[in-house]
């Protein structure tokens, strides 16, 4: 017989009435992927076996998403639906499925089918082992665009770099979560909402499991470059305050320019005496100082912005309606 180690895992929930499995899917505007996405995540999960639920949330979308969704629900109870009442950003409809979820262990998924359903068997042997987080690590990001990968590079390099948590790179929201992950992640209710940063947050025991990245099977990115910029500028914020400080020895260094600057005018003065034309130094002078003055507002104006953003306490969401759940948050 084959003997577990020590900190192994039962292979099924302990309370009957929930799932041993709660997949999550955000999805706006997906009616197009949703079959396929059905299909195959259905097909992945009776080969694994185990007791499970889908969590659908629809954010906002504007397409047949809703109607595509309660269809699938009729179909088969396991495929629960939450509606919001708007478009609220993937980030937030992640967490409100994750708010949502009652399994033992939890696995957010793309609707794109750009996460393979076939990897979540892998991890949850990971979880079994005794892991309570199981990425899924992308080997290589050849179906992304040359200024996707450089910037995801420097974009992982910075926020290691600044913020005091390690976010692995190449990785995305796919992972198994054990229900403990789930609960420590629900805590953390800011608005601000950095998944990745918040998984990493949390820590637990990891592991990593290696999967080629498709192209997403129908319809198209959600993701412009401009909300990828924003996306970042949110991760970085949300984890560091070292932009701040970089603020303050940039006064710091002009002022000692400055200082030097001032002595060295004042030698060359007492030295050749007044000398007038100066436009060109006095020019750059106040433009240099008046752009540094407006980075740094911007850099504190950033923080601001949010600071007063968490400040409100709106909810995170406004579910409008829901199918199968029983608390509607
Ligand atoms: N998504 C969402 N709300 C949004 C934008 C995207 O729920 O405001 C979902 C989308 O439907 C998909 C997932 O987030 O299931 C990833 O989006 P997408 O495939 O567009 O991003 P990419 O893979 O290009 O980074
Ligand atoms: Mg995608």
């Amino acid at each position: 017989m084959n003997i577990p180690p020590p900190q192994s895992r039962a292979a099924t929930a302990a309370d009957p009435t929930t799932p041993t499995l709660s997949i999550v899917v955000p999805m706006f505007n997906e009616e197009d992927t949703l079959p396929a996405l059905f299909h195959r995540l259905g097909q992945a999960m009776d080969k694994i076996g185990e007791s499970y639920e889908i969590i659908c949330v629809n954010d906002g979308s504007t397409d047949g998403t809703a109607r595509v969704l309660a269809e699938a629900h009729d179909r088969d109870g396991r495929i629960k639906v939450l509606n919001f009442s708007r478009n609220f950003g993937k980030e937030v409809a992640l967490t409100a499925g994750l708010d949502a979820t009652s399994g033992a262990a939890v696995v957010p998924i793309d609707a794109d089918l750009q996460d393979p359903p076939e990897l979540i068997a892998d991890f949850l042997e990971k979880w079994r082992e005794g892991y309570d987080v199981v990425y899924g690590v992308r080997r290589n990001r050849e179906t992304d665009t040359v200024l996707k990968r450089w910037s995801a590079a420097k974009f992982y390099q910075t926020i290691n770099r600044l913020s005091g948590v390690s976010i692995p790179s190449n990785t995305g929201d796919f992972r198994l979560m054990d229900r403990r992950v789930v609960g420590a992640v629900g805590r953390l209710r800011e608005r601000n909402r950095f998944m990745k940063g918040l998984f990493a947050w949390v820590g637990f025991r990891h592991a990593e499991v290696f999967y080629d990245r498709p192209e997403r099977i129908a319809g198209e990115t959600k993701f412009n470059y401009w909300r990828l910029w924003n996306f970042a500028l949110d991760g970085i914020t949300g984890f560091s305050t070292v932009p701040l400080r970089i603020a303050g020895y940039i006064g710091m260094l002009t002022a000692i320019g400055a200082i030097f600057y001032g002595i060295f005018l004042i030698v060359r003065t007492l030295i050749y005496g007044i000398d007038v034309p100066g436009y060109a130094s006095l020019m750059v002078a106040v433009l240099l100082i008046g752009g540094l003055q407006l980075i740094v507002l911007g850099v504190i104006g950033e923080y601001l912005g949010r600071l007063y953003e968490e400040s409100r306490k709106r909810p995170l969401y406004i579910v409008e309606s829901s199918l199968g759940l029983t608390q509607d948050k």
